[in-house]
């Protein structure tokens, strides 16, 4: 890249949680700094943020981090979750562009570059598009397509279509991010909230090389609810229509049967009407109590005011911090 002389050094960061990732650790550390060295004028750190794995991972990340400085190992003191550890990872890099990356290379690291060159073009926030996917799973990419078509449907602030979590941001949008005060953190909500009208990198998503998803069908589906309740109240509010919808049918209906009444005269029969309708309410208003329980829910975790991770050590070879 042909740049203007004197240019300065700028500090890339990139933020990597590992959760039980020992399969992947070498191929990581064999392929990734080489990338990141390769780019003209800037330094680089990766901060890897172990998120309580349960196998070796730790002491792989610190045998790493002891042959090149500019690894910092953040060690969590239990599993807090992927958002929560790309929460630490974010706050502990001091780069002037942090960049959040999957340990198991499923994003293609070749791309970074193309990452820091809209970047220095005047973007802060450069968000990798996966265009094609076909690595994963056909359900889940039904389930994804179905979650962001829902999601950008009833939510204030929409989040594009197959972007992940993979992402520059410059230092202002960071420091914008790490203003959102909440504790449940939906990343790609929150990264979609800050704005900054990103530009677009396309790449095909890869395998993973090794290990496997931490992600199951029921965490997968959590994180879905997580994300529609953290972003758009409507599933609350919509229940004040279907209130009102019902409560003004069965006024109607009240005013035929006194006008019926009077015309016909009195009648016994009616049963299974009654029955059908206090069946159909009946369900209906459980459903809205527990949607209404939902967001309680969430107000409840969220006024405990309990921080979104702990660390226990944080490490990196003494040359390291410029
Ligand atoms: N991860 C984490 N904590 C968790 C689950 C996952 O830090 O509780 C990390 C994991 O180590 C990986 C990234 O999040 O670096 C993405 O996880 P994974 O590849 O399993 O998700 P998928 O790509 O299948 O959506
Ligand atoms: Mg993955």
């Amino acid at each position: 890249m042909e740049t203007k002389e004197a240019q300065p050094i700028q500090l890339i960061s990139l933020v990597v949680p590992f959760y039980n990732e020992s399969a992947v650790i070498d191929a990581f550390f064999r392929e990734v700094p080489k990338v990141l060295a390769s780019i003209d004028y800037s330094d680089y750190e990766i901060v890897c943020v172990n998120d309580g794995s349960k196998d070796d991972t730790l002491a792989q990340l610190s045998a790493a981090a002891r042959l090149n400085a500019r690894i910092k190992v953040v060690d969590l003191s239990r599993n807090f979750g992927k958002e929560a550890a790309m929460t630490a990872g974010i706050d502990i890099a001091t780069g002037d562009a942090v960049i959040p990356f999957d340990a198991d290379l499923q994003d293609p690291p070749e791309l970074i570059p193309d990452l820091v060159r809209k970047w220095r073009d005047g973007h802060d926030v450069v968000v990798a598009r996966r265009i094609e996917r076909s690595t994963d799973t056909f359900a889940k990419r039904q389930t994804a397509t179905l979650f962001y078509r829902f999601h950008n449907i009833i939510a204030d602030v929409k989040i594009p279509e197959n972007a992940g979590d993979f992402r520059l941001m410059s230092r202002q949008a960071v420091e914008a991010l790490k203003r959102l005060p909440e504790n449940r953190r939906f990343m790609k909500g929150l990264f979609a909230w800050i704005g900054f009208q990103p530009a677009y990198v396309d790449y095909a998503r890869r395998p993973r090389i090794a290990g496997k998803t931490k992600f199951s069908g029921w965490r997968l589906w959590n994180f879905a609810l997580e994300g529609i309740t953290s972003f758009s109240t409507l599933p609350l509010r919509i229940w004040t229509y279907i209130g009102t919808l019902s409560a003004l049918t069965s006024m109607l209906y009240a005013l035929y049967l006194v006008v019926r009444t009077i015309a016909h005269g009195r009648d016994v029969p009616g049963y299974a009407s009654i029955i059908t309708a206090v069946l159909f309410l009946g369900g209906v208003q459980l459903i809205g109590i527990g949607v209404i329980g939902e967001y309680v829910g969430r107000i409840y975790v969220e006024s405990k005011r309990r921080p979104v991770y702990i660390v226990r050590s944080v490490f990196q070879a003494s040359g390291g911090d410029e």
